[in-house]
């Protein structure tokens, strides 16, 4: 039996079936909420490890639910929104969602957003409990935040320092995807227009430096028109 417990907010019923009877067939246990006030009730009493939350709820809007779900808990939280709702996905992302599906999806892409956040509970599991933690290891890349170095395959990387706060922002949120604005945020403490553009820049050539396995890019993940996400990379 898997340990996991998903809870499901939906209240488009065949839409929350599949859902359940995929993560049935996967093993995986789970509870229903068919709106907002039953979903927050069921993450304080069910303790899930993982919310699947619809954003168009009928009695509130899913953004709520996230900000009071997040007053308490960091459970790893993957909205469900509609393709039209581009700006609510985002705001979603900035309320503190760590991942969004976007519908109509498919079993595999569930499945697939399921094992990411699973990969990043055992990280923050492991981060926890580990007494050190000024090194963050993840596939053949390793940073030393107290010594501001990074190495990737053993040898330092050579980074500018935008392009070690990048890195340092996506490693700390392993499994996480930030936005545009988060992100830009965080680096340049605004987000004007330009920022986003000159993102792209630093992203790109902090990507050429990071992504040279055969199998690149396996670190940075790109979400267009929302932003990105750094990957757990098995080794
Ligand atoms: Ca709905």
């Amino acid at each position: 039996m898997n340990k996991y417990k998903i809870l499901v907010v939906e209240d488009d019923a065949p839409v929350r079936n599949l859902i359940t009877t995929t993560l049935k067939t996967h093993d995986y246990l789970f509870v229903t909420a068919a709106c907002g006030e039953e979903a927050i009730m069921q993450a304080s009493t069910c303790n899930p490890d993982v919310v699947f939350l619809d954003l168009g709820l009928p009695d509130m809007d899913g953004i709520e639910v996230i900000k009071r779900i997040r007053e308490w808990s960091n459970m790893p939280i993957i909205v469900i929104s509609a393709r039209s709702d581009d700006e609510d996905k985002i705001e979603a992302l900035d309320m503190g969602a760590d991942d969004y599906l976007t519908k109509p999806f498919s079993v595999e892409e569930l499945l697939a957003r399921l094992r990411v956040m699973q990969r990043r509970l055992s990280l923050l599991a492991s981060e926890t409990s580990a007494t050190e933690s000024s090194v963050y290891t993840n596939g053949q890349l390793r940073i030393d935040f107290v010594a501001r170095c990074a190495y990737l395959n053993g040898e330092e990387m050579k980074l500018t320092p935008i392009e070690y706060k990048l890195l340092c922002l996506l490693a700390q949120n392993t499994g996480k995807v930030l936005t545009h604005t988060f992100i830009t945020q965080k680096i340049w403490g605004s987000s004007w227009q330009n920022d986003v553009a000159s993102l792209r820049v630093f992203m790109a050539t902090l990507r050429k430096k990071l992504e040279t396995g055969e199998d690149s890019p396996q670190y940075i993940q790109t979400h267009i028109g929302v932003g990105y996400r750094m990957m757990k990379v098995e080794i």
